[in-house]
C-alpha cells in the first residue's frame, strides 16, 4: 500500500491502475457483440456471475440476432428465468434483435445514438457493448459502483447517473474513460462496499473525503 507521501498527486484512478493492473474490461463471458448486449441487458440489477451461469446455453440456443428476433417469447422468457425481471428483460432483448434486424441489417450498432434506440438499453448499458465489443468510448460505464466510489471520492457531487457520468467526462480524457469505470468497478467489488467499505486496506484513503469524515467523526 503506497505511503500518504507516495500517493499524493497521483490520481486515485492511478492509484487504483497500480493495485488492480490485471483489471480490465467486463467479467460478462461473451463472444459476440450480440452476446454481450443481450448479457448487460441481463445483469441489470443480477450480479455478472448469475449472468454467466445463464447464458452458455442462452447463446448456444440463440446464435444470432436473427434467432433472438424471431424466438419464441416464452421460451426465451424461460431460458433466462433464473435471472431478476427475466420477463421484461426477454422482451428488451426480443425488440432490441427486431429493430437490430429491421433498421441495422442485424449488426449490433456501434454509435450510441442508435444503441439508445433499442428496447431496455440505456446509455449504461451502450457504453459497456461500445468499449467492450467495439473499442469505441462514447462515454464512462456509471453502475452501482461507479455512482458509488465517484460520490465518496468526490469525483462527483451528483447523484443522478447522467450527471455523474459527465463529470467524469469531463474530469478524464477520453482515452481514459475505458479505466475509469474498470478501476472504480474493481475497487467498489473487492474493497469500497456499499456497506462496510474496507477503509483500512484502502491505497486511496488518503484521498478520500469520505473517510476523512468517517475519521472526524471517530469511526
Ligand atoms: S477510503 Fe473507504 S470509502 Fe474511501 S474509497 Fe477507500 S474504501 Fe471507499
Amino acid at each position: 500500500m503506497p505511503t500518504m507521501a507516495e500517493s499524493e498527486g497521483k490520481d486515485v484512478i492511478d492509484l487504483l491502475k497500480e493495485e488492480y493492473p490485471d483489471v480490465s474490461g467486463t467479467a460478462l463471458n461473451y463472444e459476440k457483440p450480440m452476446d454481450l448486449l443481450v448479457a448487460t441487458i441481463l445483469s441489470a440489477q443480477t450480479t455478472d456471475e448469475q449472468v454467466n451461469k445463464v447464458t452458455p446455453d442462452l447463446f448456444e440456443k440463440y446464435p444470432s440476432v436473427e434467432a433472438y428476433a424471431e424466438a419464441d417469447l416464452e421460451k426465451l422468457q424461460e431460458a433466462v428465468n433464473s435471472v431478476n425481471f427475466y420477463r421484461n428483460k426477454a422482451k428488451y432483448i426480443k425488440k432490441s434483435a427486431q429493430r437490430i434486424v429491421e433498421e441495422h441489417d442485424g449488426k449490433v450498432p456501434d454509435r450510441m445514438e442508435d444503441m439508445v434506440e433499442l428496447h431496455g438499453v440505456s446509455r449504461k448499458t451502450a457504453n459497456v457493448v461500445l468499449s467492450e465489443a467495439y473499442n469505441v468510448h462514447e462515454g464512462v460505464v456509471v453502475d452501482t459502483h461507479v455512482m458509488r466510489l465517484a460520490q465518496r471520492l468526490s469525483l462527483t457531487e451528483h447523484e443522478k447517473r447522467e450527471k455523474i457520468e459527465r463529470d467524469l467526462m469531463e474530469r478524464y480524457p477520453r482515452e481514459r474513460w475505458y479505466e475509469v469505470s474498470n478501476m472504480l468497478i474493481a475497487h467498489g467489488r473487492r474493497i469500497c462496499h456499499a456497506r462496510n467499505p474496507e477503509c483500512e486496506r484502502c491505497v486511496v484513503r488518503q484521498r478520500c473525503p469520505y473517510y476523512a469524515e468517517l475519521q472526524e467523526q471517530g469511526e
